[in-house]
Parts: structure tokens; C-alpha cells; sequence
């Protein structure tokens, strides 16, 4: 473990995306940090490994938001380190393929919408206002996560209400409906329908249909990217540099156990070796119920508070498959990097848990980076969407919620099923398997120790309420997608910054 002092400024506690943000943007302005990570590496979800000459990224896959304008591209502008990270940028991306029909998600967008023109010759009319309604979106969303209501004043705090009233009609009608509803409400053919979920196959259908509309928008505008070496633990790395180069540390291989809370402010964090370290502020980038429950403790919690913890839904998790295999994709003509499969064209189906049906991402990365792969062989990550085979419960644990025989049984089970669906994209696939990993909902929920193994955090219901970064705990902040605005890199990267302003608003 990496020496520490008895004080810092910062105490951050998880390095995912959303607390290197926080931490390294604090950094920046001259506080002392320290980042608190018990896994080995930084990023969270936002990671990479290697493997027998082989490079996974088992969560998140794509980087979105990095375009100029993007949040992720401004925190890096603000971090002078924008030029570490060498994007390429998806075009097509993503492929979207059925049982009948094979479909670029282009950024040529005329493309993409004369494809789902000939998908359903009768819903023109229907296609191209859907598409216009998620451009729109994509817009309007920029526009309310530029800022957290906490951070403003009276007269901003009016001008946001007053924006969000005239210019985000589509984000206020979207938020309020399901993406199920609203496919189902724009569309008539089954295919049409499939396709469009089939964009953000990883996206529970009865999220805010804006979540999905979002993406759609954004694959519209070419942001879509992935780092041209390193995989997506590029991200997290550069981040870390500029928080070291800041004079301010990250602990790897560190758990914090316990957020120390004195006359209801939060003083430090106790380590799982006892070691209690003091901070003047305290940002929590893990799991929701596991920083109030278990860190701070009920006894400082309202029981209105601790209710709302035990009873909010929380976003489900996925199975992840990493597989080596000696096949060359470039070499027999696959292209796309990147494609969502629907075995069936039925919404109910594709997330109805039977692994045979299940809607699932391939990701063939060595394409786009060959230094993923030995020489002559290729990537394949599969990543089932959230339905009852991602639920914690279906993976049949003993009575100490430990792994048992039947686990594994399930496993493999589960996973020869995704892979034997995989084969209608990738031929002959299970034939060339040399390497293969499994991580389901127990994996991420033991190695992150979020709920479930959530991908998501808080489940976005539609008309759901927005969150913040205030916690009930004073000098206790949250950030990542455990709070406002939820889950993906973007969003924790807005919430990580907003921790961080709120905090400098208080210091100075
Ligand atoms: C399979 C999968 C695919 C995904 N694909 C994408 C994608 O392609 N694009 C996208 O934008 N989003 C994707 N997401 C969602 C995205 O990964 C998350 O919403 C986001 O990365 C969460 O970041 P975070 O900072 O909130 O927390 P996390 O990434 O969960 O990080 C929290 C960190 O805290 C650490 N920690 C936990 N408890 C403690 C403790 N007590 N002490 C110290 N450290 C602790 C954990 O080890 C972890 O590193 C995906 C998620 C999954 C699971």
C-alpha cells in the first residue's frame, strides 16, 4: 500500500470515473487529494485487462461524449491533458443485425434513416420524425448537464428552470415515458422496434426513453470513440498522471471501511486496516446503499433517508464474456468493431432473461486496436442486456451467498448459449475459442462491490427525480452513477465535476 498521511484536503473514496474526475479536478486547483481504490487498478467499470497476450475491456466498451463539446473532452481541456488521449472515432457506430435485417448506425445519418426506410417502406414519415426527436434530445441534454442546480445561484437557478421549461420539451416528454412506450408509440413493425433497442441493446427498455433517444442522438453526431491504444483503461490512466502531476495520490489495493462522522460532518475515512485518515471533505464515487448504510451508518441517517435507500430501484447488471480466438476478422472481411445482435424481434423477448433470446453487444476491439491480439488472432467481447439471467438471484448461490457447484454449472451453461447466438454474426466462433473469461453479476458486484453488480447504479424510472451531489452529511458529497445525472462515463464525469465545484464553491 502507498505511504499516507494523516490529513488530506480530499478524501475520495473509489477511483471509477466519477471519483478520479472529482479528485483530479480538485488536484488541478491546488487541494491536497487522495484517491482511495480497493482494486488493484484505476477506472472502476471504466478498465481494461490483459491477459495471455490478450486486452478486454469487460464493462464499459465505447467512450462517448469526448467530441469537442463533450463533457468528457471539456474536463480533459480543463486538465491541459486533452492531447493524451488519441481517439478513433466509430463510423460505422455500431451494426445492428437480426434474424432480417443488417443495419450501420452511420454517421452519415442519411444512411442509417434510408435503411430503416427500406426496413419498413410504410414508416418513413414515422423514421425520420423519431430521428429528428433524438437529435433534438441529444441537444437538449447537453444543455441541462452542463451544470448541477446545487451549483447555482437564485438567478441561475431561475434561468435553468426557465430553460429547461422552453427549450427541453423533448427532454421533459421523453424523461416521462418508457423507451419501450415510446418505440412502440413511433412504431408499427417488430423489426423497426428491435432495431432501434438494438442501438443501446445494453439498455433496459423500461428506462427514460431519453436515455435511449440520447444515444441514438449521439451516434447521429459522431460521438462515438475509442482510445487508439490501451483500451478504455486509457482514460482512467491520464487522469491519474494529472492527479500525481497535481501533488495529489491515489492509494490502490485500499478499502475504506467505515466514513468517519463527527457532530454530523463527515472528518475522514477509516481504512480496512484500521487506519483512520482525516479530511475536510469527503466524496464517495461507490455504491449508494453501501455509503450510508454500511460507511456512515443509520444512526446518522433520517428514517425517511434510510427508507428512500432500502426502496429505490436499482439498474440491473449483465453477463460479460471475454473470449480469445484464432480467427483474424480482418482478414476474413468483418468490419465493424462493434454491432448489437437481436435474436428475436419481439422487445419482450430480447429482455425476457431466456439466454437463447437475449439481446447482446459484440465487441471485436483488436479491430480497431491490433495490439490487443497475438498475430493472427482476435477479441470478442459479449455482453448480455439486463434481464433475469443478470439478476443476482438466477446465478444460484449458496446460503452464504457464496459460489457454489451450481454456479459454475450455470455459468457455462448461460455463457455456451450467448456464445452459440454470437455464431450468427461471428461464424464458427465456439470452434475457435482459445481463451475465454466470464464475469456475471456476482463477478462485478464482488470486484466493485456495487449492489447486484448494477452497471447503472440508481435505476432511471421514468418521471423518476433527479439526485445530487449533497448528501444529508455535511462535507459528505457523492459522485459517479450513484447520484445525478446516472450511469455512462459522460454522466459521471458531469457528476464528478459538480462534486468537485460544490466543494471549491465551499473553500473559497
Ligand atoms: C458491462 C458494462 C458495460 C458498460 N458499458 C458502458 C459503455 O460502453 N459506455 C459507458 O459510457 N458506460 C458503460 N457502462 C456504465 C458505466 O460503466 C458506469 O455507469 C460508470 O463507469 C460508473 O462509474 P462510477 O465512477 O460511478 O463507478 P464505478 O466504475 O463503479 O467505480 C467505483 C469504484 O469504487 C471502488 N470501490 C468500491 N467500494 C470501495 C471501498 N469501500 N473502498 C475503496 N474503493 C471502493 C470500486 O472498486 C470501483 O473501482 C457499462 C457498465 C457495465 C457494467
Amino acid at each position: 500500500m502507498a505511504n499516507l498521511k494523516d490529513n488530506y484536503d480530499v478524501i475520495v473514496i473509489g477511483g471509477g470515473m466519477g471519483g478520479l474526475t472529482c479528485g483530479t479536478l480538485l488536484a488541478k486547483q491546488g487541494l491536497d487529494v487522495l484517491v482511495a481504490e480497493r482494486l488493484p487498478r484505476p477506472g472502476g467499470y471504466c478498465s481494461s485487462l490483459r491477459d495471455e497476450g490478450f486486452s478486454f475491456d469487460p464493462a464499459v466498451g465505447i467512450l462517448e461524449g469526448c467530441d469537442k463539446g463533450g463533457v468528457v473532452y471539456q474536463t480533459l481541456t480543463e486538465l491541459n491533458v486533452e492531447r493524451e488521449l488519441e481517439l478513433i472515432k466509430l463510423d460505422p457506430a455500431n451494426r445492428v443485425a437480426g434474424t432480417d435485417f443488417d443495419i450501420l448506425v452511420a454517421a452519415r445519418e442519411e444512411g442509417f434513416e434510408d435503411d430503416l426506410k427500406r426496413l419498413s417502406p410504410g414508416e418513413g414519415e414515422s423514421i425520420h420524425l423519431f430521428l429528428e426527436e433524438c437529435k433534438a434530445l441529444y441537444h437538449e441534454m447537453a444543455l441541462v448537464s452542463a451544470g448541477s442546480p446545487d451549483l447555482m445561484g437564485l438567478g441561475q437557478k431561475i434561468g435553468f428552470m426557465k430553460d429547461f421549461l422552453l427549450k427541453c420539451s423533448h427532454l421533459r416528454k421523453y424523461s416521462a415515458k418508457s423507451a419501450r412506450e415510446v418505440t412502440h408509440s413511433f412504431f408499427t413493425a417488430p423489426k423497426l422496434r428491435a432495431v432501434m433497442h438494438g442501438v443501446a441493446i445494453f439498455l433496459d427498455p423500461d428506462t427514460q426513453a431519453s436515455i435511449l433517444m440520447n444515444i441514438i442522438g449521439m451516434a447521429a453526431n459522431e460521438d462515438i470513440c475509442y482510445p487508439k491504444q490501451g483500451g478504455v483503461q486509457a482514460l482512467p490512466n491520464i487522469l491519474v498522471k494529472a492527479l500525481e502531476r497535481n501533488g495529489s495520490q491515489i492509494a490502490l489495493n485500499t478499502t475504506v471501511n467505515r466514513i468517519l462522522v463527527e457532530k454530523g460532518r463527515a472528518i475522514g475515512v477509516e481504512l480496512e486496516d484500521g487506519n483512520q485518515i482525516r479530511a475536510k471533505y469527503v466524496v464517495s464515487n461507490i455504491d449508494g446503499k453501501h455509503t450510508f448504510l454500511k460507511l456512515v451508518g443509520e444512526e446518522y441517517l433520517s428514517p425517511k433517508f434510510i427508507k428512500e435507500l432500502n426502496t429505490s430501484k436499482i439498474y440491473g447488471s449483465v453477463v460479460s464474456i471475454s473470449l480469445g480466438v484464432d480467427m483474424d476478422f480482418r482478414a476474413i472481411g468483418i468490419q465493424s468493431s462493434d454491432l448489437s445482435y437481436c435474436p428475436t424481434n419481439d422487445i419482450g423477448e430480447l429482455f425476457s432473461g431466456q439466454p437463447e433470446k437475449s439481446g447482446l453487444m459484440v465487441r471485436l476491439h483488436s479491430l480497431l486496436d491490433s495490439t490487443q491480439a497475438p498475430l493472427g488472432k482476435s477479441t470478442v467481447g459479449i455482453v448480455a442486456c439486463v434481464s433475469p439471467i443478470t439478476l443476482i438471484n438466477y446465478w444460484k448461490l449458496d446460503k452464504d451467498g457464496q459460489k457454489g457447484k451450481e454456479y459454475e454449472a450455470v455459468k457455462e451453461n448461460v455463457a455456451g448459449k450467448l456464445i452459440a447466438s454470437v455464431e450468427k454474426v461471428v461464424p464458427g466462433l465456439s470452434e475457435h475459442i482459445v481463451y475465454k473469461r466470464i464475469a456475471t453479476p456476482i463477478t462485478f458486484e464482488k470486484a466493485t462491490l456495487n449492489s447486484e453488480g448494477s452497471a447503472m447504479g440508481w435505476y432511471p424510472l421514468p418521471g423518476g427525480k433527479m439526485r445530487s451531489q449533497k448528501t444529508p452529511i455535511k462535507n459528505l458529497y457523492q459522485a459517479g452513477h450513484w447520484t445525478f445525472p446516472g450511469g455512462s462515463v459522460p454522466a459521471v464525469v458531469a457528476s464528478g465535476r459538480n462534486a468537485a465545484q460544490l466543494i471549491l464553491k465551499e473553500t473559497q
